[in-house]
């Protein structure tokens, strides 16, 4: 080849490189504050759609723009978000008195921008443009802190995305198109979970309230791994609490319910047997004789209590032994009362008991190994998620939710949807 002909072929190289950069810095200013320059990177649009509940049950998707991202704050590009109980009682009943407010706290999504001070995520791994992030409901930097310190300590101003009262960033809850994390001392939390499965990512936060019901449970010394443990209520979260005891090795799981289809499932997650206590219409006695059989006559040395129903949380003290331990975790919010006899179901019985509510940093992060090693010996739990939505359909989501028509609903970007 001629010499000539070589420089012309490099020239022209060059040229259409600085071409390529030019055209990419005129189209996505945003990235100019981050220091990174990913070609690969979506450019970020002027505005964003959020799901604002307005008024009892009904979301409104609304238009705002993507406010500019400070030297400390993340934009982060929605791909999935749960829908919780929570979301159900505040679309119901707003028990929280946050309306209009932007809902969604079980999701995940991209970084698409981000301030130059943000480096790493709450557990100290590093964080760049591209990378998958989770929020998490407990918002101060210490591993231990539970949501009961919080409100024993009656931290003022939740940072709790998805349960924010609407201000003039808007971008609050990840029923949307972008959530906006605000850095600083804004105090948020977040954790860089790339190389997650989407329906992994968006079972995260359910499943970490499982993870610190079985830390709470682990703390009577009771719980051991020939221990035979009984799990009341088979929504998503017994489904779990069985998937997270049979990960750590525990092999003697009843499920009880009154639903056919969610106790096979729990034979799925892990369970050994099954007890439907619509098979047992002469009350209690009968269905604890019922628990009993399926333990091959024993009562449960555990039992883990995961229906909002105070006649449930009655029920499960009959299925324990004497020197048995019990932890309630149904009742994330005031359920009502629930009448015991103190007498038969603690004090001559010497029950353990814990409750449980929320989880900690730590089970946070406890939880994403959990998701990993349930996937590994093959636990369907991402097939928990039933019911998928675009955002544009979210009020029938809820819907579906409050109809408990499914187990885990889903609000997905249609970005999402068209790649599955
Ligand atoms: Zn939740």
């Amino acid at each position: 080849m001629e010499q000539q002909n070589i420089e012309q072929i490099v020239r022209a190289v060059l040229e259409s490189m600085q071409a390529q950069n030019g055209g990419f810095n005129a189209a996505s200013p945003a990235y100019g504050t981050s220091g990174s320059r990913n070609a690969s990177a979506p450019a970020i649009p002027k505005t964003s759609r959020v799901a604002v509940l307005t008024k009892l049950g009904n979301f409104e998707v609304k238009e705002y723009p993507i406010p500019p991202i400070g030297d400390d704050d993340i934009l982060v590009k929605v791909e999935g978000t749960g829908v919780c109980g929570t979301d159900a009682h505040e679309f119901k009943k707003d028990p929280f008195g946050l309306i209009p407010v932007a809902l969604g706290h079980e999701g995940t999504g991209t970084i698409v921008a981000m301030g130059k001070n943000v480096k790493k995520d709450s557990a100290g791994k590093p964080v760049a443009v591209g990378d998958k992030i989770v929020t998490c409901m407990i918002f101060k930097d210490d591993p231990e802190i539970t949501m009961y310190d919080l409100n024993k300590q009656n931290v003022g101003d939740s940072d709790v995305y998805g349960l924010l009262p609407d201000d003039d960033v808007h971008l609050n809850g990840w029923f949307a198109d972008y959530l906006f994390i605000r850095g600083g001392s804004f105090g948020s939390t977040f954790f860089n979970v790339t190389g997650m499965d989407l329906d992994s990512r968006i079972l995260i936060e359910p499943s970490a309230v499982l993870v610190h019901a079985v830390e709470r449970a682990k703390s009577t010394g009771i719980l051991r791994f020939a221990s035979r443990v009984v799990v009341q209520g088979c929504g998503p979260i017994g489904l779990l609490c069985i998937a997270v005891l049979r990960t750590m090795g525990v092999n003697q799981i009843v499920a009880v319910d009154g639903n056919p289809q969610r106790l096979e499932f729990a034979l799925r997650m892990g369970a050994d047997a099954t007890v439907n206590f619509a098979d047992y219409p002469g009350g209690i006695e009968a269905l604890t004789e019922g628990v009993k059989k399926a333990f091959g006559g024993h009562f449960a040395d555990f039992g883990f209590q995961c229906t909002g129903n105070p006649k449930a949380h009655s029920n499960i003290y009959k299925f324990i032994r004497n020197g048995g331990g019990l932890c309630e975790l149904g009742f994330f919010i005031n359920g009502g009362d629930a009448t015991i006899n103190p007498h038969f179901d603690i004090c001559s019985k010497e029950l353990t008991m814990v409750g449980s509510w929320v989880y900690t940093l730590r089970d946070y992060v406890n939880t994403f190994a959990f998701l990993d090693r349930a996937k590994k010996i093959g636990l369907p739990v991402t097939e928990l998620i039933t019911h998928k939505f675009p955002l544009s359909r979210i009020n029938e989501a809820l819907e579906v939710n409050l109809a408990q028509k499914g187990l885990k609903i889903a609000v997905m970007s249609d970005e999402s949807l068209a790649n599955q």
